[in-house]
């Protein structure tokens, strides 16, 4: 037998997600100068995460990097296997016996919670959920979101929210043309949502959008952006975080929320409202929220180490629908260690720990990794390291008898009745996609249900 590595006993790694982190790690793996044979697992039929289901419809040219990842699928040394879940179909041991190495890069799936009276109502909904929902992810196609009411509310001021608010402020026909999913477009060509607001628990200076996302609500054909002009006084610990010349977006932010409260406001049908110093405090109505409390904050703590403190002074908005945007949080594997707190699996460089000590052939990378922060191109160096971390362990990896590899996951899949799904599927499934989408001049019009995607192949 060959050193791992070799022709004869080529390198073996599972990768248990299909997004952005799990094809960067797969691209540095096949760079890495060995004979390698990656075997991605996937739990929807459907590759590339959060890049088709997470990225706003309206934002097609971040989906373009799809093109990269479908390249690197094409190289004979690789295997998608969808529609199978690590930790049910297959379990984490049975995947150690058929590779050398097991990289988790599933992300984030879940959310961040508030922690207050009545954000169980109906109505109060996680961005999760619509982004999911609007972009057709089969887990919340059947999600309902109540649009008749006047004003819709955002908390949080990250680009998750942006695209959240953004969404609720184009009309039918901003988003016609999209890849958006059609049970969401019907809705949201309906809605009678007219003002949204986009609630900071703390000041300006500390909103989390990236500059892009925030002038693109400057440049909304039906919808004003509105700032009020008194809510942008800056504590000082704020002046000096915006005075640092290494700090260069948070002062374009801040620019931008000075130039939309400057605006005159031009009277178009919908207007999103940035407003700060905020914080929910108990979401209000008879089982519907009707309106939220939010408590006025003052800021405290050194540049860059503010937080968010109550004054005790609330006061309350009509609203019909919540949306919490409040970061996302990874969700356990079973048999896969998990820091429940920070919604992560604990890792030193990408090795997974077990009460400290590394524990053997298992790794992790992206958002599992570090926590749901960075956009799409921060997971590739984030990626690179984990696997820089794999390769140096692989004189310590088993070498005594090849690994099976791809082969040994299909004879369990197929012994327990799975039907997974291979990458020249999900070619089948793209086309159609695109087919369906083209008399309605869209990208494509999305498969949303497993089933619905499964038959497709099947017929
Ligand atoms: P995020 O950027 O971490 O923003 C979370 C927001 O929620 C912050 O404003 C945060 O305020 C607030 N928050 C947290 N806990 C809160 C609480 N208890 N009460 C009130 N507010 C609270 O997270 P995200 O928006 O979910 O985005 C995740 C990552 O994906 C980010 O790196 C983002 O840039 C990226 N992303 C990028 C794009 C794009 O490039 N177009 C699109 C979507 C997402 P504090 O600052 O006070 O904690």
């Amino acid at each position: 037998m060959g050193r791992i590595g070799s022709e004869d006993n080529p390198l073996r790694v599972a990768i248990v997600g299909s997004g952005p982190s799990g094809f960067y790690a797969t691209e540095a793996l096949l760079k890495a100068g060995l004979r390698v044979r990656i075997d991605m697992l996937e739990r929807l039929p459907v590759p590339f995460g959060l890049v088709r289901s997470g990225v706003a419809p309206d934002h097609p040219k971040l989906k373009q990097v799809i093109e990269v990842y479908a390249r690197i699928a094409e190289t004979p040394d690789f295997n998608y296997i969808g529609n199978v879940t690590v930790g049910r179909d297959i379990s984490i041991d049975e995947l150690r016996a058929s590779h050398h190495a097991v990289i988790f890069t599933c992300g984030a799936e879940s959310d961040r919670n508030l922690g207050i009276p009545g954000e169980s109502l109906t109505g109060s909904h996680t961005a999760t959920e619509f982004v999911g929902w609007y972009n057709g992810h089969p887990d919340y196609r059947d999600r309902t979101f109540d649009l008749t009411h006047d004003t819709a509310i955002v908390i949080g001021q990250g680009n998750v929210a942006a695209d959240v608010a953004r969404i609720l402020a184009k009309t039918g026909p901003e988003l016609a043309h999209t890849d958006i999913a059609e049970h969401a477009l019907a809705v949201l060509a309906e809605s009678r949502v007219r003002t949204v607001f986009v609630i900071g628990r703390r000041g300006p200076a500390q909103a989390k959008f990236t500059p892009k996302e925030l002038r693109e609500f400057g440049e909304l054909e039906h919808c004003d952006a509105v700032v009020d002009e008194t809510e942008l006084e800056l504590y000082d610990a704020s002046r000096q975080e915006l005075d640092d010349k290494t700090n260069p977006g948070a002062r374009k932010i801040y620019e931008q929320f000075r130039e939309f409260a400057t605006r005159r406001v031009s009277g178009k049908s919908r207007r999103v409202i940035f407003t700060f110093l905020k914080s929910p405090v108990e979401l209000l109505g008879d089982g519907k929220v009707a309106r939220v409390r939010l408590e006025k904050n003052v800021l405290s703590g050194e540049p860059y180490s503010q937080s968010a403190r109550g004054t005790g002074v609330t006061m309350e908005i009509d609203a019909g629908i919540v949306f919490r945007s409040i970061g996302y949080k990874g969700v356990a594997i079973p048999g896969v260690p998990f820091d429940s707190r920070n919604g992560v699996i604990p890792n030193a460089d990408g090795r997974v720990t077990k009460a400290g000590a590394a524990l053997p052939q298992v790794y992790a990378a992206g958002w599992i990794k570090r926590g749901p922060t960075g956009i799409i191109g921060t997971n590739r160096a984030d990626s690179v390291a984990t696997v820089n971390s794999l390769l140096n362990d692989v004189a310590a990896f088993d070498s005594s008898s090849a690994k099976r590899g791809a082969d040994a996951v299909y004879d369990r899949l197929r012994s327990k009745g799975i039907r997974y799904v291979t990458f020249s599927d999900w070619k089948v499934l793209d086309k159609r996609e695109i087919d369906r989408g083209r008399p309605k001049g869209k990208p494509r019009e999305k498969f949303t249900r497993v089933q619905e995607m499964l038959a497709q192949l099947d017929q």
